[in-house]
């Protein structure tokens, strides 16, 4: 209540000095500015600007209220959302490699490019900017090990991983401290962690991040915050110095369970651990983007709470404060907190209908908005009013049939702001053009758990004696399998070494925190050899490793997560060796695309790079709903239906869509095919047997093929 009653008094303050966004500016009574300056020698020379920002681990919102902390009440406080915008491309997860990468880039971790062309930190912008820039990278978690951002020319960097030692912590800042006071740094970056573990239900602490031991670790944080702004204050009284503090956390706590109980983790897009906060020592520079949450906005989701401040806006705020105008192409999707305001409250929404996009801004002036898709002007908005939100469907002529990431850039007011989408413009594809003829396998899960549905191709094998049940599926029956470490569903991989393939498949899952395999052939780390497909939180993740090359490349996509209903989604995983990189600079493309229980689908794609191509086959089995690790989460219960492998095939957007809207599942197409064959044999087709000893069966398959090359044969005449 304390913080709230401060917040509607900064409020009456801010409404005497809106406007007040000169970056040069140094003073607060810039309300009162005459028209002229007098002409006085003892006007105060501008000071130096400098920063410090601190990520403190794992805070959440309402407790950070519930606690009592001294020093952060010095800051103005201000909700805020994490895990960018669900539901869409930016949905990213709502841990500490997320939100940190967010807080340092100004955009959705779920949308950075990586590599040469990636996404660039507030820190190598500010140091391209000027050389000089002394700039201290000292977060407690090791967060280096797990980003791949360039910081080669950030000189000074540490993490102290100090683990779960809390005292160890208040050593750490201390040493920032003083940082602060002799080193001349002209920005600092550092975190503090005990929060997070505390919330993890560490120290003890079974109530996790819903208990009163989770209260008193952030006031054990705020007094070591306090060892910094104590010495932020001293600096500016020494120094000819200003200095913009800036505090946040990178996500909050999964929601509690009904029952009071919680899973001690954050990860989930889940209120609680979406809705976090940021605090600023200069409130009399905060513009409305920090003072005023948005009453018209595009997307009410998620109870409101992209009315308010976002992760993505810490970055930008950085930038206009040290005097760095924001560029178009670094793509930022936040919007700065101080100086002047562009458009605000930017979402982009999918259509059903074949690559419709629709974009929603709030306006927060009448000035034109330029509009550009990925980076080339597209059209000009002139009718925007201040206040009030506008929609439009941007042009989308420029891109051709397939499956496109996109970016967005709205400039307005001189200020740029960013929205990824991705957007699949479908190609038509009938039912009957599918590669039937391709398929290898069909697990239908109608009978025998284990039957290939292809005549002569592999049954999938047993370990133990896996848990296995039958339940009513999105096609007759389906697979229900608990995990149980060493009673497996094994599916032999005859496909990973050859150059193109796809696999599909129909899941329900409950999005769980956890990330359980639903099929794989590697152990579970992300840096190992193999392919994995997953469900983590809403979204379904797509990874390829590498042995010890750490994780790079995934791609996640929501889907229709639930625990109580079958909602039944096509995934579809294809790979193609011989792909060139959008690069160009080498091949192999991993693709997937998700067609959801409510008809939507979401496609993305990653290269393959460093040897990925070669490892993505291990020489293992694929696993059905677990991993070769054997080690994690037993008990998951996987929901799957017909399973089927397609050989030396690469599906488009519009042969997945297709593929998910047939009426009948593959099984049935292929009796149907085996029915239709078998007339042809008796009758058109004399059957050329060059093998008198084959089997009946034998003779139809070989009489289907002998047609289908006559078929092509006379395709060719006609053409
Ligand atoms: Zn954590």
């Amino acid at each position: 209540m304390d913080k709230l009653s401060k917040w509607a008094v900064l409020l009456t303050a801010l409404a005497m000095v809106s406007g007040c966004n000169d970056s040069s500016s140094n003073s607060a009574n810039d309300s009162d500015a005459k028209p002229e300056l007098p002409e006085t020698p003892d006007v105060p020379e501008t000071k130096v600007r400098k920063s410090l920002m601190v990520m403190i681990d794992g805070a959440r919102y309402e407790a950070l209220l519930n606690a009592s902390t001294p020093n952060l009440d010095k800051l103005v406080l201000q909700q805020a959302y994490t895990g960018g915008i669900s539901g869409t491309l930016s949905q990213s997860g709502t841990s500490t490699v997320e939100g940190e990468s967010t807080l340092w880039t100004g955009s959705w971790h779920n949308v950075q490019k990586s590599g040469v062309d990636g996404f660039k930190t507030v820190w190598q912008h500010l140091k391209a900017d000027d050389p000089e820039f002394k700039i201290g990278l000292y977060p407690n978690w090791p967060i280096f090990d797990y980003l791949s951002f360039d910081l080669k020319d950030i000189e000074h960097k540490q993490a102290f991983r100090s683990g779960t030692d809390r005292e160890a912590e208040h050593v750490n800042s201390k040493l920032i401290a003083e940082k602060i006071l002799t080193d001349d740094y002209n920005s600092l970056f550092t975190t503090i962690d005990m929060v997070d573990y505390s919330g993890h239900c560490y120290y003890g602490n079974s109530g996790g991040a819903w208990s009163h031991d989770y209260i008193e670790t952030i006031e054990e944080a705020d007094e070591i915050f306090g060892y910094m702004l104590d010495a932020v204050e001293q600096r500016e009284a020494e120094h000819n110095e200003e200095w913009l503090v800036l505090v946040a956390p990178d996500h909050g706590f999964n929601r509690q369970n009904d029952d009071d109980s919680v899973d001690c983790s954050h990860g989930s897009q889940d209120i609680d651990a979406k809705k976090i906060w940021i605090a600023s020592n200069k409130k009399e520079l905060l513009n409305e983007q920090f003072t005023t949450p948005l009453k018209s906005i595009g997307n009410r989701d998620k109870d409101g709470i992209y009315r308010y401040v976002a992760q993505t806006d810490v970055s930008p705020t950085l930038l206009t404060w040290h005097d760095v105008a924001l560029q178009p192409q670094w793509e930022i999707e936040g919007t700065s907190f101080i100086g002047d305001l562009g458009v605000r409250g930017l979402f982009v929404e999918n259509a059903q209908e074949n690559g419709a996009v629709e974009i929603h801004f709030t306006a927060s002036n009448s000035l034109p908005v330029q509009v550009l898709l990925n980076g080339e002007e597209i059209q000009i908005i002139e009718n925007a009013v201040a206040g009030e939100v506008y929609t439009f469907q941007p042009k989308l002529d420029v891109l051709e049939e397939g499956s496109h990431q996109v970016n967005f850039t709205l400039i307005n007011n001189n200020i740029p702001k960013s929205v990824s989408a991705s957007v699949t413009i479908l190609d038509s594809v009938d039912y009957d053009d599918l590669p039937f003829e391709s398929i290898s396998a069909v697990y239908s899960f109608d009978g025998e758990f284990t039957e290939n549905s292809v005549v002569g191709g592999h049954d999938l094998q047993k370990t133990g004696e896996p848990q296995t049940y039958s339940i009513w599926g999105k096609y007759d029956r389906a697979l229900y399998h608990i995990r149980q470490f060493n009673n497996d569903l094994l599916l032999e991989d005859t496909f990973t070494n050859t150059d193109k393939f796809t696999f599909s498949l129909w899941f329900a899952g409950d999005g769980t925190s956890y990330d359980p395999a639903i099929i794989t052939n590697k152990h579970w780390s992300s840096s190992a050899d193999g392919i994995i497909l997953a469900q983590l939180n809403n979204q379904l993740k797509l990874q390829v490793g590498a042995n010890n090359e750490g994780s790079c490349c995934f791609i996640e996509l929501p889907f229709t997560a639930s625990s109580t209903t079958q909602e039944w989604n096509l995934l579809v995983v294809s790979v193609d060796k011989t792909l060139p990189w959008s690069s160009g600079e080498g091949f192999g493309v991993m693709t997937f695309g998700v067609y959801d229980a409510t008809n939507v689908l979401h496609m993305g794609s990653v290269d393959l790079t460093g040897p990925r191509k070669e490892t993505i086959h291990t020489g293992l089995p694929f696993l059905i709903n677990n991993d070769h690790a054997q080690s994690y989460n037993t008990g998951h219960a996987a929901l799957i239906d017909e399973l089927v492998i397609w050989n030396d095939q690469v599906f488009t957007p519009g042969a997945i869509a297709t593929l998910a809207q047939a009426e009948h599942s593959v099984v049935n197409k292929l009796a149907q095919q085996r029915a239709t064959s078998t007339p042809a044999k008796l009758t058109a087709v004399d059957y050329i047997g060059a093998s008198p000893n084959l089997t009946e069966a034998e003779q139809m398959t070989e009489a289907f093929w002998q047609r289908r090359r006559q078929m092509d044969e006379l395709k060719a005449k006609l053409n």
